[in-house]
């Protein structure tokens, strides 16, 4: 009988697993992974971008987490010798609606204890002479990071402390009882004292395995990036992004300094016909048949229709795409965006058709589900783990 199972090896899962073992060294720990790896899900295809916090509803998990787990990420790399650096984000208006949204912003970031700097035209020429805007929010904290390097030493410190994670080991089954949870799985049948599900793409799937009662359905949300030539990736020097909608779920398209040295654009955001295959035009059958059939997609969606096929076009077609772009950033054309990697959001939105803006978990007696944790869960991933760890101590 393990003491705690974890499903799913991303940043999330390969967290909690490490601070439940932090917290009581000796207990068994098992994570199961279908992969062959760790973090090739959301946590292998993301903009790598520690987030600083400015965007979320003040007194929200993500707004809190997202503080501390911006100084966890950095001290983290520190003590582990991983790449990071601190280049600070722009956040850039070019007219007068998105200007007015910057104040909004920035009232925002100061409820939530955000160090931002507010500069005109003229500084953000100086700071970035191949962008324009009519103002910016500069945010000194954001920085940069590959989130596979931080979980595979989250993966490796799992194993010193004597957990074990197993890959290519799918769960298709859960059954709770008084005593145990018993966990079915492409490599065996485990009994655990108390399951907690990290499962991304599949969180709701996951959780109706175990049973509870659900009334959200994750949407996977493709996000696509182009990257620029290594000639052109110089060009910025912050990370750029634009004043986003309050009424979306995604930040917008960002040109973003990698840590290993490009410079990507993007990510859009389009419903994925497919959960987990990243080629363009992947379709799979199960998952489009599961939103096509869900009323609360077509809820969300009649909100959205505008906003959709602006996104779709931008999807289909680069030059529209780059449209986005050289709204900020003039000198940019078609011959500078090359193909790059998409990924896929889990986004979890709910059958009355309201994307979930929270992290939210759900729990039973011996089961915790993460049901949603996109964007900034990357950089809150430590924080989230330690909400977890405090609900595990409490019920022991
Ligand atoms: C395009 C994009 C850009 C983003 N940019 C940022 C950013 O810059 N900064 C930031 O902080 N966040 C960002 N995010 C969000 C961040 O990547 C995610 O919030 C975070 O990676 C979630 O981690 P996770 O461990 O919950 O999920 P995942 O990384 O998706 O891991 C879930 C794991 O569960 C496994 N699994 C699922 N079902 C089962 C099963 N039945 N049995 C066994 N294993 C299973 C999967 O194989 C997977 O490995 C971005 C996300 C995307 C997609």
């Amino acid at each position: 009988m393990e003491d705690v199972i974890v499903i799913g090896a991303g940043i999330v899962g390969l967290a909690t697993a490490r601070e439940v073992l932090r917290r009581k060294p000796g207990s068994s720990v098992l994570v199961l992974e279908k992969a062959d790896d760790v973090a090739t899900a959301q946590t292998g295809h993301n903009s790598g971008v520690i987030h600083a916090g400015l965007y979320y509803a003040p007194g929200s998990l993500k707004a809190r987490l997202c503080r501390i787990g911006e100084r966890a990420t950095k001290e983290y790399c520190e003590e582990h010798g991983i790449q990071y650096s601190s280049i600070g984000k722009l956040v850039v208006a070019t007219d007068d609606l998105e200007v007015e949204r910057m104040g909004k912003l920035a009232v925002r970031a100061a409820q939530n204890g955000i160090e931002l700097e507010r500069i005109d035209a003229d500084r953000l020429s100086e700071l970035e002479p191949h962008v324009r805007g009519r103002a910016a929010l500069l945010s000194p904290a954001t920085g940069i990071v590959d989130y596979r390097e931080i979980s595979r030493a989250m993966a490796a410190e799992v194993t010193d402390l004597g957990g074990r994670i197993v890959l290519r080991s799918q769960v298709h089954a859960i059954r709770e009882s008084a005593s145990d949870v018993t966990v079915e799985s492409s490599t065996g049948t485990h009994r655990t004292r108390r399951l907690i599900a990290c499962a991304g793409l599949q969180a709701d799937r996951v959780a109706a395995m175990g049973g509870l009662d659900i009334d959200f359905r994750i949407i996977p949300f493709r996000g696509e990036y182009y990257q620029l030539p290594h000639d052109r990736s110089d060009i910025v020097e912050h990370l750029i992004y634009p004043v986003p909608d309050p009424e979306l779920p995604f930040l917008g398209v960002h040109l973003s300094p990698t840590i290993d040295g490009r410079v990507t654009v993007g990510p859009n955001a389009v419903i994925g016909f497919s959960r987990e295959r990243y080629p363009k035009g992947s379709v799979s059958l199960r998952d489009t048949a599961d939103f096509a059939t869900y009323p609360g997609l077509w809820r969300f969606a009649k909100g959205q229709i505008r906003t959709g096929v602006d996104e779709m076009r931008a999807s289909l077609f680069p030059r529209r795409y780059l449209e986005l772009v050289r709204k900020y950033c003039p000198s940019l054309t078609l011959e500078d965006l090359h193909p790059y990697p998409a990924g896929i959001r889990a986004q979890a939105i709910t059958h009355r058709g309201e994307s979930v803006e929270d992290f939210l978990f759900r729990s039973t007696g011996r089961q915790l589900h993460v049901c949603n944790a996109p964007s900034p869960a990357a950089t809150s991933a430590m924080p989230i783990a330690g909400l977890i760890a405090d609900q595990l101590d409490g019920a022991a």
